[in-house]
């Protein structure tokens, strides 16, 4: 028997689950003892958050059950987290305390907002990531918005989560009748970087018909909202402040705080470092896919469309290794498609120079967003479609 261990029910392993249905219904490799390692059972699907935040979808509709793919694949489900990690003894540790021996192990755990400069805002700080307390705690936002006058939301980072999610916030406030506003501050690296400059253009032209006003400076947390550098020389404070009854911190992704520990081979930003076929440069035996590994010989976004993409190889090379075969590479393509959600049911498309708007460009991402839910959906899992 070799003991697989999955650890995070990332966008990644719903394809390892899906190859391991597939293993076990065509009779396939035997002799592996599969674990999922996870918090819950579901798996929220960031790309339709912000939908869900402006009121386009229920939370049933935007996120995955793993139960039934778990099943399907024959893998057994442990609703619990890897705190701790020895790579030389080939041992998880979780927080419940259980340790776990694994002879393989994949890790797909994703990452989390960088907090870092806002410790001070205390219970005023809605981190992005874990996406699991983002959703639970948006709507007692919304609740406290709602009994509060002019109610001021603050939304750091000026990538693509923070201007979504600051256009999603600005449509529920319309939709619900609050009095309130919403700032985005977007860092010296500006408003979604990596994206063309027609694509920049539409955002801000939705920021400002949204009512949103957009700042370009650091961002500081303080106890009552958000202190803005915008790098003047030292000695020259007090910088310019928002107050902020609640900010949401899209700031960026930093490593799982125990992977600094594991023994693994670490990139310099403390990712785990892997090759092109997704295994650690270290440890032979571990693999890991999506936000929580960094590639050695390519630079690659941290972005779900990696994750879900690296997945088939990710499931290859696990059952190729347990089989003594030949491993595959996951060569990223040199650009994504981005569609980003504006509030009303409308999107920009993003893709290398060339960008696109519209609501048209809304019922695309809807089609897209909607039927990867469907391919991972309980009936699919049960009756063995979604494997096809
Ligand atoms: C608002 C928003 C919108 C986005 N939209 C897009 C988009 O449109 N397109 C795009 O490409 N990217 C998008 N992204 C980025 C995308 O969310 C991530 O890159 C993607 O989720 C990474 O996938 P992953 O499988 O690595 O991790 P995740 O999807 O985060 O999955 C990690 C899994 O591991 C579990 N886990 C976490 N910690 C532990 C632990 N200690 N032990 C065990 N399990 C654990 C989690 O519960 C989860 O199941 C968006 C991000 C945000 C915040």
């Amino acid at each position: 028997m070799t003991r697989l261990i999955l650890a995070g029910g990332g966008h990644a392993h719903l394809s390892v689950l899906e190859r391991l249905a597939q293993n076990r219904s065509t009779g396939g490799a035997t002799g592996i003892e599969a674990t999922l390692i996870t918090p819950s059972a579901f798996q929220n699907y960031s790309g339709m958050l912000p939908g869900w935040i402006a009121g386009h979808y229920t939370l049933a509709e935007c996120r995955i059950d793993l139960r039934p793919l778990a099943a399907a694949a024959g893998v057994r489900l442990i609703l619990d987290s890897v705190a701790g990690m020895d790579a030389g003894r080939h041992t998880l540790i979780l927080a419940s305390g259980l340790a776990m021996a694994y002879d393989l192990l994949s890790l797909d755990v994703g990452s989390e907002t960088d907090t870092g400069g806002f410790e001070a805002l205390g219970g005023r700080l809605l981190p992005m990531k874990p996406l699991d307390d983002f959703f639970a705690r948006w709507p007692q936002l919304l609740a406290q918005a709602q009994q509060t006058r002019d109610y001021r939301l603050v939304v750091v980072g000026g990538g693509a989560a923070g201007v979504e999610i600051a256009l999603a916030a600005r449509h529920a406030f319309g939709q619900a009748g609050i009095d309130g506003r919403v700032d985005l501050v977007a860092s010296a690296s500006g408003l979604l970087p990596g994206h063309a400059a027609g694509v920049v253009r539409r955002a801000q032209r939705c920021l400002v018909t949204a009512g949103i006003v957009l700042h370009h400076a650091r961002a500081s947390g303080e106890t009552d909202g958000i202190a803005l550098d915008h790098g003047t020389p030292p000695g020259t404070p007090p910088y310019p402040r928002l107050p902020a009854h609640a900010v949401i911190a899209a700031t960026g992704a930093r490593p799982l705080g125990w992977l600094g520990s594991s023994g693994l081979g670490l990139d310099a930003n403390g990712y785990v470092a892997v090759d092109a076929q997704h295994r650690s440069m270290s440890h032979p035996q571990v693999f890991a896919a999506g936000d929580t590994c960094a590639r050695q010989d390519v630079r690659m976004a941290r972005s779900g469309v990696h994750a879900v993409h690296a997945g088939p190889v990710l499931a290859h090379n696990l059952l190729a290794t347990i089989a003594g075969e030949p491993l595959c590479s996951y060569p990223p393509r040199p650009r994504s498609l981005y569609l980003l959600a504006t509030g009303p049911r409308r999107a920009i498309a993003s893709w290398g120079p060339w960008s696109a708007e519209g609501r048209w460009v809304w019922r695309w991402k809807d089609r897209i967003d909607r039927s990867f839910i469907r391919r991972f959906s309980p009936e699919a899992a049960t009756s063995g479609s979604c494997f096809d």
